[in-house]
């Protein structure tokens, strides 16, 4: 059994149902060791991808402050060639990105064949902080669920295989991850009143986060609830996600890579007996 459930929009999920807390009962120094065979294995499919040049990757994280899609990336960065591999990360959009529509700016960081792409935060934004914040009516921020739908399509049609994770975290081990940053001169950077103001709408992004995973979760494009207390079971179950993802790809990837072989084969004996040196 995986450990993370793909949501496919067949059935609406409650936020509420999934505990932030959850890590199948497994303990830390097992989980990290699973995890590290797990990258291995992500490597060797990562580079199967590559030079077959078939299928892309879209690795969506999404989370309130702190839940930790940071500390995800760079975990499974370290199971990815960074030749193939690239991160966005989506900030409040620039006046020139805020002059388009709302996927302009997205759209211009999607994979192309051969790679993996992962957005830290994405454009699930606009139908999250605009909505909690009320930057745009609401009329606005519901009508791009369909057109997230759309996009999407045309993504996976284009041979993208999409992965959606939703880092869910507690309230409470919000606070502390925060207090936390305090003590620690290394992460104080990352301090922001911003963070503590947001925490008053705690319960409207958990509103807005179910509601988007609803609107949005299908077969081609799923999201996971990735329980995200325990940062070693956080990292664990996405690198698990990725390669049970990829896997079933593995015999199509070598079947083209060997066709692909013959046929350079082929042409190097035709040169060679041509031209004898
Ligand atoms: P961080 O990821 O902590 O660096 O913060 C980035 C900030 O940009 C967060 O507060 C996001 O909510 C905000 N942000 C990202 N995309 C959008 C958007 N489309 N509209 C408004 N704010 C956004
Ligand atoms: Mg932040």
């Amino acid at each position: 059994m995986p450990l993370l459930k793909a949501l496919d929009g067949k059935k609406p999920i409650k936020l509420a149902d999934h505990d932030p807390d959850y890590h199948n009962g497994l303990i830390e120094a097992d989980a990290i060791a699973r995890a590290d065979k797990l990258l291995v294995e992500m490597r060797e499919l990562q580079t199967l991808m590559y030079a077959a040049q078939e299928t892309a990757v879209l690795v969506v994280l999404q989370g309130l402050d702190t839940a930790g899609k940071d500390g995800a990336i760079s975990h499974v960065m370290t199971g990815l060639n960074p030749q193939s591999c690239k991160v966005a990360s989506f900030k409040v959009p620039t006046p020139i990105e805020a002059g388009h529509d709302f996927l302009w700016r997205i759209h211009q960081h999607t994979p192309q064949l051969g790679c993996v792409n992962i957005f830290n935060r994405s454009h699930y934004e606009d139908v999250l902080v605009t909505r909690v914040h009320q930057l745009v009516p609401p009329k606005v921020w519901k009508s791009r669920y369909q057109h997230i739908r759309n996009f999407e399509h045309l993504l996976s049609d284009s041979h993208t295989v999409i992965l959606k994770f939703f880092i869910h975290i507690s309230k409470d081990e919000q606070k502390g991850r925060l207090l936390e940053r305090e003590q620690d001169p290394t992460k104080s950077w990352k301090l922001s009143v911003g963070d503590w103001h947001e925490r008053e709408y705690w319960d409207k992004y958990q509103k807005a986060y179910q509601d988007a995973i609803n609107e949005t979760a299908a077969p081609h494009a799923p999201w996971y609830v990735v329980p995200s207390n325990h940062k070693w079971f956080r990292n664990l179950a996405i690198a698990e996600t990725i390669v049970n993802a990829l896997s079933p790809y593995r015999k199509g990837w070598m079947k083209h890579l060997e066709a692909e072989g013959l046929k350079a084969k082929a042409e190097l004996s035709a040169m060679r007996a041509n031209e004898p040196n």
